[in-house]
């Protein structure tokens, strides 16, 4: 049986500017860990049997139809601008039209070096792997837009960071990789002709309802919105908001150093490498503006008359901080069961989030708790509980739609930073049983899963994370 990939490559076609063609290197010893078999057959890919599917998706064997090439791009990193990053370690194979009619990239990563490689060697570290395919499945479980994980194979060689990893190589599926940071190369470059084709190719593929520039950037801003609103719903922390790992397409990407919250406190950093908090959990609202606003500088070349574009697009900008007000509103109110928030309840939601920080609350399992009328349990300060609760119990008198509203937007399980390290900690030393049975409960966020209770359960201090790590 041999794997078949329906591939339809659209960004191969686009002209030289926009990447470069190579083949992925060879690796020693391929092994598959994972494949995705549901998001395969969403993809339409047949042939899933074939013995060969390892040396695939490790880029030893090309599948047919395949164009590997290497998307160039630029960024803001932390603030300042990289006029070039690009694919340094990844590679588009392809992509295909799914089976409801999208358009999906399929890219390698940890495929080698490319000549966007910089100073790194191209190649991905199997914890790293295993955290992106376990975070990006989770967050696709959990309901929030995001690339997805189809497939992880051990590479058989070692990997040198700051010790000696075994690498692995990793098969991202995602809307598509176009970038903030991809409209930012060629406005800084001054390359008005390929900006143009990408505005074209942006819009066709991710906005055919938007008629001009502006029309796409107010909708981009409007996606951007919702993603980061839904994330902070379920305390995700991205940790590396840089405008090259920001999307048009509005999916979640680049799971290198991004966490769950356990305790919630807003000023939650995780990211080893974010040393000033930039991208602490409550900054993502106004980070997220920052980036868009990125997007709308290299967008104003698109517009003949500079003059109106600036004032069109800053309309666009300062609107946008509202839009994230908005969809926050939505995502807690429904945290708290409320069926149409109105801006009243912010009061009623920040009054808990206070409650939870002072007494260091966890935040998945006090949401989950107010569903299962045990929320009081998980605050310290009971005496200061008891009126917001009757606050609360106001609010939602006589609604059956609360609960299970409560429990549509409260998980009982999140990938815990612990669950993942020990996970990865037992693959390294061979077994990947916890990996698996960690990714199939994290497959049902929403679910009561009595039998995987310990799941839930917050990290003991011995196990507590406190710091995440790039790839
Ligand atoms: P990130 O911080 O993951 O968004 O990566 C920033 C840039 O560094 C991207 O252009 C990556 O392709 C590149 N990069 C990260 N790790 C490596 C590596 N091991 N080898 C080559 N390039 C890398
Ligand atoms: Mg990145
Ligand atoms: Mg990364």
């Amino acid at each position: 049986m041999t794997l078949t990939i329906p591939f339809d490559n659209s960004y191969a076609r686009l002209p030289e500017a926009f990447h470069v063609r190579l083949e992925p290197a060879r690796v020693a010893a391929p092994k598959l860990i994972a494949f995705n078999a549901g998001l395969a057959a969403e993809l339409g890919i047949g042939g899933t049997e074939d013995p060969l599917l390892a040396a695939i998706f490790a880029g030893n064997t090309l599948p047919e139809g395949a164009e590997p090439l290497a998307q160039i791009y630029a960024g803001h990193q932390f603030g300042g601008f990289s006029p070039q990053l690009g694919d340094g370690r990844a590679l588009l194979l392809g992509e295909v039209v799914d089976k409801a009619g999208v358009r999906r990239d399929i890219q390698l990563k940890g495929s080698g070096p490319t000549p966007f490689s910089r100073r790194g060697d191209g190649r991905a570290a199997l914890g790293p792997v295993l955290r992106e395919y376990l975070l990006s499945e989770a967050m696709h479980a959990l309901g929030v837009p995001s690339t997805r994980a189809l497939a992880a194979v051990r590479s058989g060689e070692d990997v040198y960071r700051e010790t000696i990893l075994p690498g692995a190589v990793f098969t991202r599926v995602a809307a598509s990789h176009i970038r903030v940071g991809t409209f930012q190369l060629f406005a800084s470059r001054q390359q008005y002709p390929e900006l143009h084709q990408l505005f074209e190719y942006t819009r066709d593929r991710h906005y055919p309802e938007a008629k001009t520039p502006g029309e796409m950037l107010a909708a981009v801003c409007q996606r951007q919105a919702e993603l980061v609103a839904h994330w902070m719903s379920l305390g995700f922390i991205h940790g590396v908001m840089n405008t090259d790992n920001c999307t048009l397409s509005g999916e979640t990407i680049d799971y290198g150093p991004c966490a769950f919250m356990d305790q919630y406190h807003p000023d939650t950093v995780y990211s080893s490498i974010d040393q000033h908090g930039r991208y602490a959990y409550q900054a993502q609202a106004d980070i997220i503006v920052w980036n868009m606003a990125q997007l709308a500088t290299a967008m104003v070349p698109l517009v003949q008359d500079q003059e109106a574009a600036v004032a069109e697009f800053t309309e666009i900008i300062n609107a946008m901080p509202n839009l994230i007000r908005g969809a926050w509103l939505t995502r807690f109110g429904f945290k708290l069961g409320i069926a149409a928030p109105a801006p009243e309840d912010a009061r009623l939601i920040a009054d808990l989030l206070h409650l939870m920080q002072a007494g260091g609350s966890d935040f998945t399992n006090t949401f989950r708790a107010l569903a299962a009328g045990s929320a009081r349990d998980e605050i310290a300060d009971r005496g200061a509980y008891d009126p917001w609760h009757a606050r609360w119990q106001e609010r939602i008198a006589g609604d059956a739609g609360a609960a299970p509203r409560m429990r549509a937007a409260n998980p009982a399980f999140i990938p815990r930073n612990h669950r993942v390290e020990q996970a990865i900690a037992a693959a390294m030393s061979g077994d990947e049983s916890l990996f698996h049975h960690l990714g199939a409960v994290l497959a049902r966020p929403y679910d009561d899963q009595p039998e995987a209770e310990d799941l839930r359960r917050p990290p003991l201090p011995g196990e507590v994370v406190r710091a995440t790590f790039c790839g």
